[in-house]
Parts: structure tokens; sequence; C-alpha cells
């Protein structure tokens, strides 16, 4: 606590998909050990360093425990602002870090084995909360950012477009949405299920199998110590603590002009492009040496400000760069990395 450190950033590189292989596409991200993974292409060969690197045969358990996810519930738990995000080009295997296959195919329910990062995460807190004995308060919420507005997705109905408002006590805050209190993993698994179809819902209409939001995914945390010996008069006036734990699954980065899109899909891309470009420019701004305090510009867009509290400092920030290793994806796989080593150099004071 009050100690400055370094964002965490972990890279994924998923396996080369069953259309890359056909097609003969080459593998040219090779993870080195020890945090280290290697791109070599032709004008290309660079290494990187993170704090992990999970390749190709990294299981999801692998991903969950070699990460520091279960520390960050842990964090959150104690009181602590705790975020992990997901980032990378479209199809990189954002979402299937985060949630595993289980989402994308509601048919036949995804194998235990598979469940990603946010399962996982909600079984370790409630399990948490059971053997600590003390009672803690869960609720979520869910909500997606599409084409600069936010929008709730737990709320009933067609999805509308929430204020985004700042106050001096609470930071940047979503005004009316949905917090949905829970107790067990079957009831927030339901939530994360039906907010993820809702969120792809939208996407379908437009005929893209990818998600075409940012999806924030927030469990408050509320605590209050049960002292076992309370001294006489004390009572119940135990501290209580209120810790987040905030999932992101960002919308992949993509070029307008490689894809062709026109219309409403340019104003897509083009709104998540800006949002990552403002998120890209917070965070180098952040990765300066400190010193002269520098305006960060949050305000720039939808998503920086509400992730301005993980990323300005009092919160700790979990990224999971996600990338794929084939050839034909060097210049985004590239991008993502710098991205990600930049990202590295943030300081945090939670
Ligand atoms: P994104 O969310 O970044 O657009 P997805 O998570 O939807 O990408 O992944 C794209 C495809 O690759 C999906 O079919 C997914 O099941 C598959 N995939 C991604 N990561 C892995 C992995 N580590 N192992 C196996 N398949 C994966
Ligand atoms: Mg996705």
């Amino acid at each position: 606590e009050g100690r400055e450190t370094h964002l965490r950033v972990v890279l994924r590189v998923r396996p080369l998909t069953c259309t890359e292989t056909r097609r003969g596409d080459r593998q040219v991200v090779h993870s080195l050990g020890d945090g280290a993974v290697h791109v070599s292409a032709a004008r290309h060969d660079a290494t990187f360093g993170f704090s992990a690197v999970f390749d190709a045969g990294a299981s999801q358990e692998a991903v969950f425990e070699g990460s520091g996810m279960r520390q960050l519930v842990e964090l959150a738990i104690d009181g602590f602002s705790c975020t992990v995000f997901a980032f990378g080009q479209t199809g990189s295997g954002k979402t299937y870090t985060l949630m595993g296959p289980l989402a994308q195919n509601e048919t036949q329910p995804a194998s235990p084995a598979l469940l990603g990062l946010m399962q996982r995460s909600f079984t370790c807190l409630l399990e948490q909360s059971r053997s600590r004995g003390s009672d803690l308060a869960l609720s979520a919420s869910y909500l997606e950012i599409y084409n600069e507005q936010v929008r709730d997705l737990l709320s009933p109905g067609p999805p509308c477009a929430l204020p985004l408002r700042w106050s001096k006590t609470r930071g940047f805050y979503v005004e009316n949405q949905l917090s949905v209190e829970f107790e067990s993993l079957e009831t927030i698994v339901s939530l994360l299920l039906q907010g993820s179809q809702r969120r792809r819902t939208s996407a379908h209409a437009l005929n893209r199998h990818s998600s075409r939001s940012h999806a924030l995914l927030t469990i408050r945390i509320g605590s209050r110590a049960v002292s076992a010996h309370p001294a006489p008069g004390e009572g119940c006036a135990c501290p209580s603590r209120q810790g987040t734990l905030c999932f992101v699954d960002l919308a992949g980065s993509e070029r307008v002009k490689e894809t062709g899109s026109s219309g409403e899909l340019s104003v897509e891309a083009n709104s998540i492009n800006r949002s990552l470009l403002a998120l890209g420019h917070c965070i180098s701004l952040l990765a300066k040496p400190r010193g002269k305090k520098t305006h960060i510009p949050y305000r720039d867009s939808k998503l920086t400000r509400l992730l301005a509290r993980s990323l300005g400092g009092s919160g700790i920030t979990l990224m999971v760069a996600c990338i794929s290793p084939s050839s034909r994806c060097l210049s985004e796989t590239l991008s993502t990395l710098h991205y990600a080593s930049r990202a590295r150099r943030v300081t945090i004071r939670p």
C-alpha cells in the first residue's frame, strides 16, 4: 500500500487456428522462457519482455495462476480497486482468455478446464469470502461502450445510453447503472452470460463475429471485518472496506482501410480506434518518468474516463496482451507488443 510499483503486463500467444494452419501461415512468435518473447520475420526481428508469457500450450488454469489473477482477487477483497484488461487485435484471444469458449457457444457448455479468468476469479472470490468468515457483500454491474455510448448490459429491455458523470468524491461514474447483488457462483456466471449475449446480439445484427464494443464487468466487494474479540463498547464498529474487481474486454484494434469498412461499420471502427488511441495516449503519458506533473487526458474518451482510476495510480491493474502467432498478423502483433511494452513502464501507487 502506498508503495510505487509498475503495471503488471503479461502476454498470451494463442495457437494457430485451423484456417491459419491450412493456408500455410508461418509461426513468427516464439516464447523464449522467463517472460521473453521473440518475433522473427524478414525485416522485423525483435525480443520483448513481460512479467509472464503464455504460449500456445498454456492452459486456462496456467494463465489464471501465472498471471497474478488470484492475487488480484485477494487484493480486491482487501479493499483495493483492481482491474484486469485484455487487449489485442480482433481474433487474438481476448474473449477466450477472459471467458473461455463458454460465452461464444451457449448450446454446448464449455468444459470446466476451458473456463476463463472471469469464472475462475468468481470461484476464487466466493471461496475466499467463505473461508475468511467475514461477511462480504457482492454486487455486479456490466456495461459496454459502443460507438462512444455507455450501455447497461444487465438492465432488461433494449440497451439505452447512460450518462457518464464526474464527482469529486466518486471520480467518473455511470449514472443509473444496474447493480445486482449475488451470493452464488451460479448467479454471477448467469449474469455474465446474459450480459455477454446482449452484447453479442448487437454485434450479430451487424453480421460480425467479433465484439465491436468494449465491455466492463465490475464486481463491488463490501466487507466488514468481523473481529473475534471485540473490545468492550466496540461492538460492530469495525471498519468497512470497499474493493472492486473490474474485467475489461476491449474491442479489437482494426484498420478501417484494410477491412474496407464503410458507413456504419466505419463509424464503429473509428470509435473503437479513437478510444484505443486515447487509451494508448494516456498510457504513454503515464509511462513518462515522474517529476513534473503531466496532464493525463482521460476525458478524451468514455473508455479512458472509466479506466481513469485503474490507470491513474491508486488502483492495481493487470494487462493481458493477446496476440496471434501467425505471419499474416505481424504488423498488428508488433503494434500490440509495443503498446504492451509501453504499458509496463506505467507506475502505480495502490
Ligand atoms: P478476440 O476476443 O480477441 O476477438 P477470441 O477470444 O474470440 O478473440 O478468439 C478468436 C478465436 O480463437 C476463437 O475461435 C477462440 O476460440 C480461439 N482461441 C483464442 N485463444 C485460444 C486459445 N488459447 N486456445 C484455443 N483457441 C483459442
Ligand atoms: Mg472478443
